[in-house]
């Protein structure tokens, strides 16, 4: 069997491999290999004998633990399909989820399936649920994230971790095959009903792949899961490419800077990947230093826009440099990244940091609205073919062929490449703010904002304008302890940029809106600009 095909092989190489190696640490809990291997084949045995066939969908709802990462295992094993769910979604979100996906089998938290799940579920296909209490495996319960109670047993769920431990054969015939899918991955829904990414196990393997022989990480690499494992880059970055690697996850349930520097000392990672959010809110703590930071080989942020001033800032005061990529969830994770021993150049003209290069395979053109290639240097939309470009949406096919003429992803994402190959993202296509027929692209203004030293997180979006038709509105909130008025930070924009990209208008606000991946949802500040501007009309 090649262990490529899918990680359920990663996971029967690893425990060939290293059977007693700690695959997963969380808090004072460590599991190996060879329990993983072995609760996870419980939990497919018990889905199959509870009628699960191959092909049926497992919907997880679960923080960064151990149970997410068993439920997916036993899923894969038992031949089925995970859906994983953002847990701080309501009840409509999952319920769109579970009835779209027509998802058979639940996985949740005890407190979710009590307060709001058991209702979601009773309106939709879920015939098997199985429920989770974080404080299972570890002793020390973490008040400051875990600061719950176990519940008692369900009478319409069973326990996921007491079936882990009943002991059981994964069904034979259940292994997945790098054609089948491995995950159906929602979108956000910012561009309509959230669609179903389809992920095959094939998809995966290659970043993971990628990952494994690309990073430069040394053997038994150990693993920091920063990015939560339900949004594809947790799931393919840091679980798929930690197990593909037999090396060692550190979780921490959720994102929470003084437990993740915390980590950081304890277990000294070599890898870690999150948002530049992320890394803004661990420079922000008081605790945080160089030594927090040393253990790391790579450092990487990817998903959303890096401002090139956080990573210059970064290093200054933390020692590594920080590696973007860029990727989708259409793609499986990363198309580009920036590779060992290079450092991104930035665009002179646009200031724009580079995401890296294309990946091994991959193939990443910049097209005109015809589709035609433009040269280098000029802004088109960004195209992606490759490995790990997914074959579809789930039970779409007009959005399929829309998304992915001839197979090729479409990415909606506006950028260009340099000669030298670097690929630049200037945007995203339905972000463009049109200023009296100016395009004025947001990122290159936050760029701008985020070297003004006050400030912490940067948005601009488009708000509608009589005389404009649209003008550029930023939103920030400041670092702690500083200071700086709204008009101030304009007049510093208008020094710097050309007169119809500087915001007009500035708000600042105590934090800016962020989805549960830590992407600040400009989406959101669009129409509370849109509210303010009609209430004001
Ligand atoms: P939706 O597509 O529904 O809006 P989403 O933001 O959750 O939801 P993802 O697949 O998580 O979708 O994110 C992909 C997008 O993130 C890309 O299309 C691009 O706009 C942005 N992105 C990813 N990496 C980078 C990067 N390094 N720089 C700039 N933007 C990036």
């Amino acid at each position: 069997v090649d262990p490529a095909d899918s990680l359920v092989h990663a996971l029967r190489a690893a425990v060939a491999e290293a059977p007693d190696r700690t695959f997963l640490a969380y808090f004072d809990a460590r599991l190996s290999y060879r329990e993983a291997d072995e609760l996870s084949d419980s939990v497919a045995a018990h889905l199959a004998a509870r009628g699960l066939a191959r092909g049926d969908r497992v919907a997880v709802l679960l923080q960064n633990t151990p149970h997410f990462v068993l439920a997916v295992l036993g899923a894969w094993k038992a031949g089925a399909t995970v859906v994983p769910v953002n847990p701080m979604y309501k009840s409509g979100e999952v319920g769109h989820v579970l009835r779209d996906g027509e998802v058979a089998a639940l996985v949740c938290s005890d407190r979710a399936w009590e307060s709001y799940l058991r209702a979601t579920a009773a309106d939709s296909p879920v015939r098997i649920v199985l429920t989770a209490c974080e404080l299972d495996f570890q002793t020390r319960n973490d008040a400051r994230v875990l600061g719950f109670e176990r519940l008692p047993q369900a009478p319409d769920a069973d326990d996921l971790v007491a079936v882990a431990r009943q002991g059981g054969k994964a069904p034979e015939g259940g292994v997945p095959g790098p054609d089948d899918v491995a995950l159906i991955s929602y979108t956000s829904g910012t561009s309509g009903t959230p669609k179903g990414a389809t992920n095959t196990h094939g998809n995966i393997m290659h970043n993971a792949e990628r990952q494994r022989t690309g990073l430069a990480l040394p053997e038994a690499p150990v693993y920091y899961a920063l990015a939560p494992l339900f949004h594809i880059t947790g799931m393919v970055c840091q679980f798929a490419a930690c197990l593909n690697s037999a090396g060692t996850l550190v979780l921490t349930y959720r994102f929470e800077p003084a437990l993740v520097l915390e980590a950081f000392a304890e277990h000294r990672p070599h890898y870690t990947v999150g948002p530049s959010t992320a890394y803004m809110a661990l420079a922000a703590h008081p605790d945080a230093g160089p030594a927090h930071f040393a253990s790391f080989v790579n450092l990487s942020s990817g998903g959303a826009p890096v401002p090139p001033a956080l990573v210059e800032r970064f290093r200054d005061r933390f020692g590594p440099y920080i590696r973007v990529g860029y990727g989708l969830t259409e793609c499986s994770g990363p198309c580009a990244a920036v590779p060992p021993g290079l450092e991104a150049p930035v665009d002179p003209v646009s200031g724009t940091l580079s995401v890296g290069v294309p990946g091994a395979d991959t193939l990443v053109r910049i097209v005109d609205e015809e589709g035609a290639e433009v040269p280098f240097g000029e802004q088109g939309e960004i195209v992606v073919r490759g490995p790990q470009v997914i074959p579809g949406y789930w039970r779409r096919p007009d959005a399929t062929a829309e998304t992915f003429p001839a197979g090729e992803l479409r990415t909606g994402d506006i950028g260009f490449m340099d000669a030298q190959g670097w690929l630049y993202v200037v945007d995203r296509k339905k972000d463009m703010i049109n200023a009296s027929g100016f395009k004025v692209w947001p990122r290159e203004v936050e760029d701008v904002l985020y070297t003004h030293p006050a400030v912490r997180e940067a948005a601009v979006v488009g708000v509608p304008d009589g005389y404009r038709g649209e003008t550029v509105k930023a939103y920030i909130s400041l670092r702690p302890g500083a200071d700086a008025a709204p008009d101030e930070l304009a007049v510093y924009c208008k020094e710097r940029l050309a007169a119809y990209k500087y915001p007009r208008q500035v708000e600042i606000l105590p934090d800016l809106p962020k989805t549960a991946s830590g992407k600040i949802l400009r989406r959101e500040l669009r129409s509370r600009a849109h509210d303010n501007s009609n209430a004001g009309q």
